[in-house]
């Protein structure tokens, strides 16, 4: 058995540090940080990565999120209390947009893959139901497809929350195209990490024209397009929306632009550190359970999760290890915020109590995986 050599953390983003910093070098030397320069380049990369048609870089996925549902509902003429179906076992962000716009979250269950159960989400439609909001869990794109046709069947907008999908695609291409609109996050511990920053990215550009609007106080120009266009009254701008200060800056797009380039490498090194894993946890399907991913889904690996009996236990101990592991998620109805659903969802109850993240990042080696993998089965065999 291998030996600890140190602390073994969930997370820890690796940055290619020299050229993000000439990146921001760039920035500071013509003293520009803000929205526009990087921004601009960077939407326009991920444009070509995904194949998206809209790219709107902003601070945050959640500032996406909160701009997804408020265009929608205003734009598609939905009423207060309209009902959006979503996850319970996600970030509560994901979930936090739709009362913050009005909206009603009525919660469906997942399945095996973590992500929503498509036989769930189809009986919670009502005639109040306009939206249904879908998490790639951990980069799984579970049964997506399903879920894309029971939004066209129905008439029903979809969101995609791809804040664990950079890099995930379905049958060897980028998922989106069929959204109403996708929202990603390049938060710190995310696969392409910055600090903090996001994408909102419309079907229509009409929708595209109004976020960019809404995400600068619903100001009609960015401030760099109105410097860098000779003319007059440059400085006069309308305000048509009461908006608010989403946008991204300069700063973090340089570091986007440069993760961007590391992305697939650096998935196909975590797809190599799962597949480690599952070497081990094979030969315990009992004791260890895993997530399923469909076959035409190549995700993102975002996370590696297990469920396992005696999870809280097992944390612990992982931790007197010097391993430190992660719960994504506790299932939201768990929250009194959204408790008025608590008992609606069980396999997502089950899935809180027994998930665990096993430490999945690219300063990892084989043997940093082994001795996670080697002290989880220990574990879990002493039950
Ligand atoms: C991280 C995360 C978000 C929020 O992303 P931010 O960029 O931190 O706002 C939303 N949804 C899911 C599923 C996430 O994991």
């Amino acid at each position: 058995m291998s030996e600890k050599q140190h602390d073994i953390q969930l997370f820890c983003a690796t940055y290619n540090v020299d050229e993000c910093l000439e990146e921001i070098r760039e920035c500071l030397e013509c003293g520009w940080t803000g929205m526009g320069f990087k921004t601009v380049a960077f939407e326009n990369k991920w444009k070509e990565y995904t194949g998206l048609n809209n790219a709107y870089y902003l601070n945050s996925a959640t500032a996406g999120l909160n701009m997804a549902l408020d265009i929608l509902k205003a734009e598609e003429g939905w009423e207060d209390g309209d009902e959006v179906i979503t996850t319970p076992l996600t970030f509560v962000s994901t979930n936090h947009c739709i009362p913050l716009a009005g909206l009603s979250a009525v919660f469906a269950d997942i399945d095996d893959t973590n992500c929503l159960d498509p036989k769930s989400v189809a009986e919670r439609i009502t005639d109040k139901t306009k939206a249904i909001i879908y998490v790639g869990m951990g980069g799984n794109a579970g049964h997506y497809e399903d879920i894309v046709k029971i939004c066209e069947d129905n008439n029903i907008k979809l969101i995609l929350d791809a804040s664990h999908m950079a890099g995930t695609r379905i049958n060897g291409v980028i998922p989106g195209k069929e959204a109403d609109v996708v929202i990603y996050s390049y938060q710190a511990v995310k696969n392409l990490p910055t600090a903090d920053s996001g994408m909102l990215c419309f079907k229509k550009d009409e929708y595209d024209a109004i976020a960019r609007k809404k995400g600068w106080l619903g100001i009609s120009k960015d401030t760099y397009a109105r410097t860098v266009n000779a003319g007059n009254y440059k400085w006069k701008y309308d305000v048509e929306y009461v908006g608010q200060k989403y946008h991204g800056n300069s700063i973090m797009a340089s570091i986007a632009l440069v993760q961007l380039k590391y992305l697939d490498r650096d998935n196909a090194y975590r797809k190599q550190m799962c597949s480690w894993y599952r070497e081990h946890f094979n030969k315990y399907p009992e004791l260890i359970k895993l997530i399923t991913i469909p076959e035409n889904c190549d995700s993102s690996c975002h996370l590696f999760q297990i469920l396992v009996e005696n999870r809280d236990e097992m944390m612990l101990a992982l931790n007197a290890a010097g391993i430190f592991p992660g719960v994504h998620y506790t299932e939201n109805t768990m929250y009194r915020m959204y408790s008025y659903a608590h008992g609606s969802c069980p396999r997502a109850e089950y899935v809180s109590d027994h998930v665990i993240s096993l430490p999945l990042h690219l300063r990892l080696t084989k043997e940093d995986i082994d001795y996670v993998a080697e002290q989880v089965i220990k574990i879990a065999l002493k039950k």
